[in-house]
């Protein structure tokens, strides 16, 4: 196969692991970028399994393992009464895979190696995308500074509010939270305080709490504590200090202790892109679909379609289709199903309902079948080997 000229829009995690992927195999890559630098705001940092072989496969694992912790369990905790309710262990995946563990690295450590590595292909910062045209031969997109680039294909990897998608005119279906998500980053060392292990989830009826340890631009490790806020708090309030040492409070720090590195309030959606391709443009990661980061699913979906797009558009001639018919479905059935259910699970109201949640956790981690089975899907393992079968 005689390499291909693709054009990348969006260095985040997914365009930049795309464009390596794409490099790889031997095509000619453009990565056009909205801003100078790599955004570095505090989101996805949970690496599953099945995302773990794909960076092996391109050669960045040792860098990505260097640079995150390393987190076996994940545990599910009632917060009003500080319970632990089960822990779930990948070492039970092992077998399945190499990788029997999630890794907490930042995505913006993923969007800069791949990018470190992209040779000889073109990385353009400050070129935002604002038109594009195409027709049977390729495609032109033009930027805001005027530069125009060609390409036999683009993948569309520029986020939520995907330009590349309006362009195309698709429909972005679903819907938006009415709460948002608070994220505080700490040095308070919950796993001394608390007993707990790297990732936890904790919920309350009132105000459930994700909580996170990432290494940290300087491996010195900090923790995240995720929450929703009150649909009808402004984001003055949610952000004011007093009501972020309150939410501390909350998840047991001391008063003295309540200090924070960083604060960050994000809109939360479900939604999915009517389709996933118009043409030979392609959308990939967040421009595809959003969803809450709760199980920590979204960019590990995005990163599992730039590998299988990138293999795709190197095969002699590619069945163009296959790309939607496979990854649209998956994305609806494992990460937007499975992150709604995840966050009922922390907000139930219904003492009833909430106990037989809670139950439910028990039961399944006490049963090694449904224990692995749970975890299987979590880990999005299920969805990909189901991808490669499609
Ligand atoms: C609090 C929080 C925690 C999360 N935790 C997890 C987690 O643990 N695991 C997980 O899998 N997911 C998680 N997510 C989701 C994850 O952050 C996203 O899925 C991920 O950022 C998607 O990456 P992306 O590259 O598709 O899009 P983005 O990261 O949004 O990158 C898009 C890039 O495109 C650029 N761009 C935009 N418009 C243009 C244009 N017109 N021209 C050129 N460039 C453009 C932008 O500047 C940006 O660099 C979390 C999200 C949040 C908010």
């Amino acid at each position: 196969m005689q390499g291909r000229n693709i054009l990348v829009v969006g260095a985040g995690p997914v365009g930049a692991v795309a464009a390596l992927a794409c490099a790889r195999f031997g095509h000619k890559v453009a990565l056009l970028e909205a801003q100078e630098r790599i955004d570095d705001s505090p989101r996805a940092s949970t690496t599953q399994p099945p995302t773990l072989e794909i960076l092996a496969e391109l050669g960045l694992i040792d860098e990505y393992l260097r640079v995150g912790l390393v987190s076996r369990t994940f545990q599910f905790w009632d917060r009003g009464t500080l319970a632990r309710i089960a822990e779930f262990d990948f070492e039970r995946l092992r077998g399945e895979t190499g990788f029997p563990f999630v890794v907490q690295t930042e995505q913006h450590k993923l969007a800069n190696m791949a990018i470190e590595r992209l040779g000889d292909a073109s990385v353009f910062f400050g070129f935002k995308v604002i038109h594009l045209q195409q027709d049977d031969d390729g495609v032109t997109v033009r930027c805001e500074n005027g530069e125009q680039f060609s390409a036999d294909y683009v993948i569309g990897a520029d986020g939520g509010r995907s330009t590349v998608r309006k362009c195309l005119g698709i429909e972005f279906e679903g819907y938006t939270w009415p709460e948002r998500f608070l994220v505080i980053t700490t040095k308070f060392d919950f796993a001394a305080a608390l007993g707990c292990c790297l990732r936890n989830y904790m919920a309350d009826p009132d105000e459930w709490t994700n909580l996170f340890k990432v290494a940290g631009d300087d491996l010195t490790g900090r923790w995240r504590a995720v929450y929703n806020t009150r649909a009808d708090e402004s984001d003055e309030e949610a952000l004011s200090d007093a009501a972020v040492r309150a939410r501390l409070s909350r998840i047991y720090v001391p008063e003295r202790e309540r200090d924070y590195l960083h604060l960050n309030l994000y809109n939360v959606h479900q939604r999915v892109a009517k389709s996933f391709r118009k043409g030979r443009v392609f959308l990939c990661g967040d421009a595809a679909h959003v969803n809450n980061p709760i199980g920590g699913l979204g960019l590990n979906s995005g990163i599992h379609e730039a590998w299988d797009l990138a293999n795709l558009l190197s095969e002699k001639a590619p069945d163009l289709d296959a790309y939607e018919r496979r990854r649209r479905p998956l994305n609806i059935e494992y990460v937007q199903e499975q992150t709604i259910a995840n966050k009922k699970r922390l907000e139930e109201r219904d003492p009833a309902q909430r106990a037989k949640r809670f139950q439910e956790l028990r039961e399944m981690a006490d049963d090694p079948a449904r224990h692995k089975a749970f975890l299987m899907r979590a880990s999005l393992l299920e969805s990909s080997r189901r991808a490669v079968r499609t």
